[in-house]
């Protein structure tokens, strides 16, 4: 399954906050097995929204929105979407009965706006603040603040699946450009993939669907192995 992320907060952009739902679903996904190919951070604005999640809906298998929910004149992350799709926002009735039923919050007090989401769509409950999400048509519409992220994707995590892609990472002794010609022979011979992050020491991250052919390819067995290499990590 691939899957695109478009976090949606002008204080994303302007480096007030750090995109941290961006790194955690990355991480989620990932141990589903499923393959995160985009993550785009958009300005609080409707056109900017609609537009990016439309064409990721038509590329990709699932479409994760983080952010901008809510009654607040900068929470505009259901009518981008609502945009997108091709329906209005209207008032969803299970999400006014949830938050009546599972919340301090009675009609009256919500803010006008709070359970308004796309015609259609199914709601997600928030189970640690207020204003809800939705799925429509691919779409996942999760809040912004992380803790509220975090429990509303837990509930629908197991809609996303893939097939498990073992890691290995290790720590090269050598310099990059020393590895060049052994990593492309490593890369031709075995089904892994390989990524080259340099540092105080280069850290190789190594993956395969097949974890035994993930083992050789760095064992001393296999000539292409890149030396003296030690291991980091293993999942
Ligand atoms: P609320 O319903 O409280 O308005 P929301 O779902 O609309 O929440 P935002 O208003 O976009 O979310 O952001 C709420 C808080 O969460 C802000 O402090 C924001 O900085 C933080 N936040 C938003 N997006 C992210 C993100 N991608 N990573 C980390 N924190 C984030
Ligand atoms: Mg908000």
């Amino acid at each position: 399954m691939r899957v695109a992320l478009v976090c949606v907060g002008d204080e994303l952009l302007a480096g007030d906050t750090v995109n941290t739902n961006a790194t955690w679903l990355g991480s989620q996904l990932r141990d589903r097995g499923v393959d995160v190919e985009r993550v785009t951070v958009v300005p609080d604005r409707i056109a900017d929204i609609a537009r990016v999640v439309n064409e990721y809906r038509a590329d990709y298998d699932a479409v994760v929105v983080t952010g901008g929910l809510g009654p607040t004149h900068d929470d505009l992350t259901m009518e981008g979407v609502a945009a997108a799709v091709g329906v209005p926002v209207e008032e969803h009735d299970e999400a006014v009965e949830w938050i009546a039923e599972h919340t301090d919050y009675s009609r009256a007090d919500l803010v006008e706006g709070t359970t308004n989401l796309p015609k259609g769509s199914r709601m997600l409950p928030n189970e640690v603040g207020v204003a809800p999400g939705c799925v429509i048509e691919g779409i996942y519409v999760l809040p912004g603040v992380p803790e509220e992220m975090k429990a509303m994707f837990d509930e629908v995590a197991s809609e996303f699946s893939g097939e498990y892609r073992h890691t290995t990472t290790v720590e090269a002794d050598e310099p990059e450009s020393a590895l060049i010609d052994r990593l492309a022979e490593l890369r031709e011979r075995f089904d892994v993939t390989v990524g080259s992050y340099p540092g105080d020491h280069v850290q190789l991250k190594l993956q395969s669907t097949d974890e035994d052919e993930l083992e050789f390819t760095v064992s001393p067995a296999s000539s292409s192995s890149p030396t003296a290499v030690r291991p980091v990590a293993h999942r």
